[in-house]
């Protein structure tokens, strides 16, 4: 009838960018094969447009009419999506640009995005057509969520807007010299982390990070006392750093109330962290001991929001201001927390995985607002490491309580290479050499997630 014809809903019109060198370079045929006869079916339509060259996309979407598309979506790996990203961040109108949903079709070697999609939409985790398969699907049920960015800054004031990684060391090495085993498709990330091993290096850097005191984080609950043994006298400074360290959060109050109590009866206080029952990502249960502190110290310097901190004045590029970043070469705030050591990587992420079949992150959500900061210390045996990436898979390393492996969130952090040669990526890409410095902004962009 008339009227169930007006209400019928326009096709939705995607924008899909194919990178013909993605992955194993069979992003064409794949799309012949597998991803057209689908979308057409589901009355999606579309314009095909191959990339001819690196940055061939971030500059088309810096000209698209926004009010065309529905989506744009990549056919390719992330890394022809952090082009889009920033494509759409370079435009003069990049607030409403960015709402613009961004898709991808995983045909890459490195297809994180999709991975973590593919997770939050309940699938079990999969790689190839099986994972590409999924992902078409969810393409065409189409479901739009806001998705956080990271704002990356580097050392000649260049800023990029991230929506995966940004790491040094080991991985990024791995990330980069793997570029030549392309040809295996995602396999070249597993021979590229052998040779790596094989021939370890250590970096020495400083990291400096803003812990978050509040998130919620879905995988320690709650936290309980029970106080044992006798008072000893407390450093805050430990006492921070632990807290920092397990990433501190909703239970902080619960923490709070405890611990004087514990304080009252002269008892030292232990906190322990329980995983959330039936969490998959759950944390193995971490126990912390502290000496005491008097309660008003404890509440002023560690528990409390952060000092406030005279706003930035470095930045004039587009996008929104990095409210919590001083000038890079500033000191940062007080209330930060500054690591020096030697690192066998550092890792910032903000998404589930960091491959297709790298379930790096458990915990993540696309809009967290954190970011998770992942290091590992030198002095960690090769046999160590060959185990934690290996358990990645499931995403059960956290578990293994590595003492080299360290995870916070974060909302802001720093890296200082003191090294003098190294690689630093920013979702897979490299990038310039040097200090590097970041910050979360909240669901800027938008993904099609299903
Ligand atoms: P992969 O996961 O296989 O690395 P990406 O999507 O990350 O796939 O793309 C790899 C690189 O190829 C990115 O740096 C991207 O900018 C670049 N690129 C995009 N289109 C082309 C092209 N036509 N020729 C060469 N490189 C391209
Ligand atoms: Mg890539």
């Amino acid at each position: 009838t008339e009227i169930s014809l007006t209400l019928q809903p326009k096709p939705r019109r995607f924008m899909l960018l194919l990178n013909p060198c993605g992955g194993r370079g069979n992003a064409l045929q794949q799309c012949h094969t597998h991803i057209l006869p689908i979308i057409t079916e589901a009355d999606i339509s579309y314009n095909l447009i191959q990339t001819e060259r690196q940055n061939h996309a971030r500059e088309l979407v810096q000209s698209i009419n926004l009010e065309e598309w529905d989506g744009i979506v990549v056919i390719s790996g992330d890394g022809l999506l952090f082009e889009v990203v920033n494509g759409l961040m370079e435009r003069p109108d990049w607030e409403d640009a960015i709402k613009m949903p961004v898709g991808v079709l995983p045909c890459g070697s490195g297809n994180a995005l999709a991975g973590a999609i593919n997770y939050h939409a309940g699938f079990d985790q999969a790689m190839g057509s099986e994972l590409l398969l999924n992902c078409i699907l969810l393409l065409c049920r189409g479901t739009v969520m806001p998705m956080d960015l990271v704002s990356v800054t580097t050392c000649s004031g260049a800023r990029f807007f991230s929506f995966l990684s940004v790491a040094w060391g080991f991985i990024s090495d791995v990330d980069i010299e793997s570029e030549k085993y392309r040809h295996m498709g995602s396999a070249r990330f597993t021979v590229g982390t052998m040779v790596r091993v094989a021939s370890l290096r250590t970096y020495r850097g400083r990291l400096s990070y803003l812990p978050v005191l509040d998130a919620h984080r879905p995988i320690c609950r709650s936290i309980t006392l029970s106080p044992n043994g006798n008072l000893s006298p407390l450093k805050r400074s430990q006492l921070h750093r632990t807290i920092s360290d397990i990433g501190l959060c909703e239970e902080r109050n619960v923490m709070c109330k405890r611990s004087s109590a514990a304080f009252d009866t002269g008892e030292l206080p232990s906190f322990e962290t329980s995983p959330s029952p039936g969490s998959p990502t759950a944390l193995n249960t971490s126990r912390f001991t502290f000496d005491s502190v008097p309660d008003d110290q404890m509440q002023q310097d560690v528990l409390l929001p952060n000092d406030k901190e005279p706003p930035p004045t470095h930045n004039h590029v587009n996008g929104p201001e990095d409210d919590l970043l001083p000038p890079l070469n500033q000191p940062v705030p007080k209330s930060w927390v500054t690591v020096e050591d030697d690192f066998v990587l550092v890792l910032a992420m903000y998404q589930t995985h960091l491959g297709a079949d790298l379930f790096t992150a458990p915990f993540s959500c696309l809009d967290d607002g954190l970011i998770h900061l992942f290091f590992v210390k030198a002095g960690i045996s090769r046999t160590a490491l060959v185990r934690l990436f290996l358990a990645m898979e499931k995403g059960t390393h956290i578990e293994l309580e590595c003492p080299y492996l360290v995870h916070v969130p974060v909302r802001a952090f720093r890296l200082e290479p003191l090294t003098r040669k190294g690689i630093l990526t920013v979702d897979g890409e490299r990038v310039e050499y040097g200090p590097v410095q970041a910050q979360i902004h909240h669901g800027l962009s938008n993904v099609i997630s299903g």
